[in-house]
């Protein structure tokens, strides 16, 4: 019998990973989601071509569709193939912001590819420690491009690396951010504030093309999918498609059951579908129906300012990517025991398009005016620890959907607040104008920084899980995405959940 691993996504591949290369046999079962046939033609006919030969109507037929997508759904490559519609997942999904997906790669195919580890002192409560998990950032970084550099962000990250990776050039615009605060080092330190290039999992030949919102046509955006075409090649590992839907734990197998009506034996099954649909596998195989799960979030928001100073060229001239530019993290415990984490924006094609929708029917003719204004926008997207941010309760419907409910955090208003406070300062101290008045939070679970229905603790108790991600009561189930977190720091999710699977993965008997 073989280790069954449920899910493709960035959790899945790094777990299975792990398990090929200690020798052992395993089978990937995912619903198979794939761009589909005509939106991948689109895609190879760009990437066909040097971007300086696309033209202006070839690019608005590629942005087109994420301009028109429905609330709650993130688009790329103008197909809905990496994220299920709210309602298929959850009963009444118009206050959560979050998504599952039923595509290989799952919701990598659609992420914004910001990567850091864990900060020792941000896991600290955990019952494993930043020594446990940095041999496991290391082996998903031979897979998982990680670009960047040695910055002043280091001394806070030092469980990977930067020395010999290779940045991303960052925007005119970010650079005069960046050079502004090295000059005011002093002050931004006492600010409790660290600022450095973004550590993103982008591939270092990106062709600068300032499509990464809407697809990039050559795949330089890390997507897992990327991993398991190379996973295929592996003469241990074998794939399957289909849809699961409870497992059963017996001596010396786990039966899972599929949606039509398929039962898959495994030695162990290793639960990778990605924080909603884990809780739905896990409470249709409870044996108590009533039990519910309760998710941690990392609540986000937006801070937009504008820039002062004259940058030497535009932000949306190639070369150039929309992705995060620049990290600001801030170290207060006046704010949080814990860092809150920025990403600084310096232009995608939503900046005008948003201030467009918002204000031009206000004003007659002026949207030349805000294409101009958006052009000097710079917008930073700031996430905080889940001891911070709201909960998500999850019960499971007749029906087989989850019905959540959101628990607010008491904490969240004022952490925000004083975050918000800090950050425009931070802002000042570059040059820029911080429009507090337009500043936006964002819906739960919309970070899509999300997990710990299920925490691992060193002695679990009913509801937890083990330090291997097995739950209460199982021995050979883990759950191995982000559902077994202990918490949700601010820095980024998904680098984490894959190094954590792969020590489970490393690990497991
Ligand atoms: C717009 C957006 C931007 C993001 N930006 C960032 C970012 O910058 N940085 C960051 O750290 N994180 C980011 N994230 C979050 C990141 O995408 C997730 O943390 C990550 O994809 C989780 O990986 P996973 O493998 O646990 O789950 P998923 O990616 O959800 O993968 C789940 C897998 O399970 C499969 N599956 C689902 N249900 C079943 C089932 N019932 N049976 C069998 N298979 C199933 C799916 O097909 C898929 O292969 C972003 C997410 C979104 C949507």
């Amino acid at each position: 019998m073989t280790d069954l691993v449920i899910g493709s996504g960035p959790s899945g591949v790094s777990v299975a990973m792990a398990l090929l290369n200690r020798g052992r046999q395993v089978l990937m079962l995912d619903p198979g989601g794939r761009l589909e046939a005509p939106a991948q033609d689109r895609r190879d006919k760009l990437a066909a071509s040097d971007p300086d030969t696309w033209s202006v109507d070839d690019q608005k037929k590629w942005q087109a569709p994420q301009f028109d997508t429905p609330p709650g759904q993130v688009r790329r490559f103008g197909s809905d193939f990496a994220m299920v519609p709210g309602a298929d997942t959850l009963v009444s999904p118009e206050r959560i912001g979050l998504r599952a997906s039923h595509a290989v790669g799952g919701l990598s195919n659609l992420w914004g590819s910001a990567v850091l580890p864990n900060r020792a002192e941000d896991i600290a409560d955990w019952p494993i420690g930043i020594d446990d998990l940095a041999p496991h950032y290391r082996a998903v970084a031979e897979f998982l491009p990680v670009s960047g550099q040695q910055d002043a962000l280091q001394t806070l990250f030092p469980a990977l690396s930067m020395q010999d990776r290779v940045p991303l050039t960052p925007s005119p615009q970010a650079q005069q951010l960046l050079q502004r605060l090295e000059h005011q080092k002093t002050s931004l330190s006492e600010l409790g504030a660290h600022a450095g290039l973004t550590r993103l999992a982008v591939d270092p030949g990106c062709q600068y093309c300032g499509q990464c919102l809407h697809g990039c046509p050559w795949g330089y955006i890390y997507s897992a999918q990327k991993t398991f075409d190379d996973l295929r090649h592996h003469s241990a590992f074998q794939y399957r498609t289909g849809l699961a839907r409870r497992f059963e734990e017996h001596a010396d197998h786990v039966a899972v059951t599929l949606d039509n009506g398929e039962t898959l034996q495994a030695t162990r099954v290793f639960v990778a579908a990605g924080v909603l649909e884990t809780a739905r596998l896990f409470l249709a195989s409870s044996p108590d129906p009533t039990t519910g799960l309760q998710l941690q979030d990392s609540q986000h928001f937006f801070l937009p300012s504008l820039h002062r100073w004259l940058a030497p060229r535009r932000p949306d001239q190639r070369p150039y990517h929309t992705l995060p530019q620049i990290f600001i993290e801030l170290d207060d415990p006046e704010i949080s025991p814990h860092l809150v984490h920025a990403q600084i924006y310096t232009w995608n094609e939503f900046f005008a398009h948003d201030l467009i929708n918002s204000y031009s029917s206000k004003l007659p003719r002026s949207a030349p005016l805000w294409r101009r204004l958006a052009r000097r926008l710079i917008v930073a997207q700031a996430f905080l620890h889940s001891a911070h941010s709201a909960w998500i309760n999850l019960t499971l419907a007749a029906d087989g959907r989850l019905v959540p409910t959101v628990k607010s955090n008491d904490e969240t208003a004022t952490v925000m607040e004083q975050a918000t406070s800090r950050l425009a300062q931070v802002m000042k101290l570059a040059g820029l104008i911080p429009l507090r008045f337009a500043r936006r939070p964002g819906d739960v679970g919309s970070s899509f920084h999300v997990g710990g229905s299920v925490p691992m603790a060193k002695a679990p108790s009913a509801g937890q899980s083990d330090i291997l991600g097995r739950p209460k009561g199982l021995s050979r189930v883990h759950l191995v995405d982000a559902s077994s977190l202990p918490s949700i720091p601010a820095t980024t999710i998904t680098f984490s959940v894959m190094a954590n699977a792969h020590r489970i993965g490393t690990l497991t008997p």
